[in-house]
């Protein structure tokens, strides 16, 4: 368990070893989309989750809401395991974890108006007769910035824009007083004129409601502007953590170098980087490997024989690399 010095739980998930496969369609090897994932979510703060597409963040997402379990390892909230939650206690974590997603057209009911929309969860979690719930969707819709709220009640999702639907979302996912969000994608599809504003608004109530965040994205410069720290994902490994600054002027794995150096706009205020193009040939990599290291420009032969374990610092920045942890030999694969 994640406990400090004083005893206090320092952590509200704490993912240990994390693997999450799935059947492939069609039979064959199964697809792993989480290889042996370590780390903490901390109370407050915003950790970004970052990686192309299929590096296995939405996977993460959906075991962190328990709506997928793992595979092998374990997931803690709160110090307890996530995995042994069932009736009331599951119904309990529902309400303390939310998730926003992608899509703010698909993820809402057509049917249901903006005030009925937002006090389902009060509903399901039989919180306050009418009167109080109604005065807890006006502040959810306030807190959320659609205002004023009484505007906004009997409308249908058909008359929001794509930046008031994700304002929709996230009103529902706080009326009912969680103490974690976690957002998949929330601003990917909205029109870049209004993801500046929900980037804030997410930013606000962590402070206003002392949430902590999980904040994916593929796009580094969302999540530079969101972040207190951030977590790199490469084909479901975990190959980098810190804090995002430190992360985004000093990279450490070669991957998150790369997938940096693309970004001019990320390195206007530091040294100038070179762009590093990496090779595309990407076949299948040992279990006992680095995953990266079919493309990695520092390649060495540990690299193809051993894994890098990723050791996660209390405050620190760390890679799973050999060129910086040359001792750092992840544990076999348990397959
Ligand atoms: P990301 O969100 O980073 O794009 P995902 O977590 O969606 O990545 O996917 C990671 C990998 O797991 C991909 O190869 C994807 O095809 C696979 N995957 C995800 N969900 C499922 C599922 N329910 N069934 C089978 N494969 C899945
Ligand atoms: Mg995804």
């Amino acid at each position: 368990m994640d406990r400090g010095g004083t005893g206090v739980v320092t952590a509200v998930f704490t993912l240990e070893e994390v693997t999450k496969r799935f059947p492939r369609r069609g039979g064959g090897a199964p697809i792993t989309a989480l290889d042996r994932v370590s780390l903490t979510l901390r109370p407050g703060e915003i950790l970004g989750l970052a990686g192309e597409s299929g590096s296995g963040k939405s996977t993460m997402a959906e075991l962190l809401v328990r709506l997928q379990t793992p595979t092998e390892g374990r997931i803690r909230f709160d110090g307890g395991d996530l995995a042994h939650l069932s009736g009331e206690t599951l119904h309990a974590f529902r309400r303390r974890v939310q998730m926003i997603f992608q899509d703010p057209y698909e993820s809402i009911n057509p049917r249901f108006t903006v005030r009925g929309w937002v006090e389902e969860p009060l509903l399901i979690h039989r919180t306050g007769g009418p009167a109080e719930r109604l005065a807890g969707v006006r502040e959810a819709l306030e807190r959320a910035e659609l205002r004023p709220p009484d505007a906004f009640l009997d409308l249908f999702p058909h008359h929001l824009s794509g930046g008031q639907r994700q304002r929709l979302s996230i009103a529902r996912a706080i009326v009912a007083g969680p103490s974690v969000l976690v957002a998949d994608e929330p601003v990917s599809m909205l029109d870049v004129s209004v993801r500046g504003g929900i980037l804030r608004l997410l930013r606000a109530l962590r402070e206003t409601l002392g949430l902590a965040i999980v904040y994916i994205s593929h796009d580094l410069s969302t999540v530079r502007q969101i972040t207190d720290r951030v977590a790199v994902l490469y084909r479901g490994s975990l190959v980098e953590i810190g804090p995002t600054e430190a992360v985004m002027r000093e990279p450490r794995h070669p991957y998150t170098q790369a997938l940096l150096s693309a970004i001019p706009t990320l390195s206007v205020d530091g040294p100038p980087r070179r762009r590093v193009a990496l090779p595309l040939e990407d076949g299948p990599v040992p279990e006992d490997a680095c995953r990266f290291a079919p493309r990695c420009p520092h390649v060495m032969p540990v690299c193809r024989e051993r894994r890098p374990a990723l050791v996660e610092q209390p405050a620190g920045h760390a890679a799973a690399c050999f060129l910086h942890a040359p001792d750092a030999v992840a544990k076999t694969s348990a397959v």
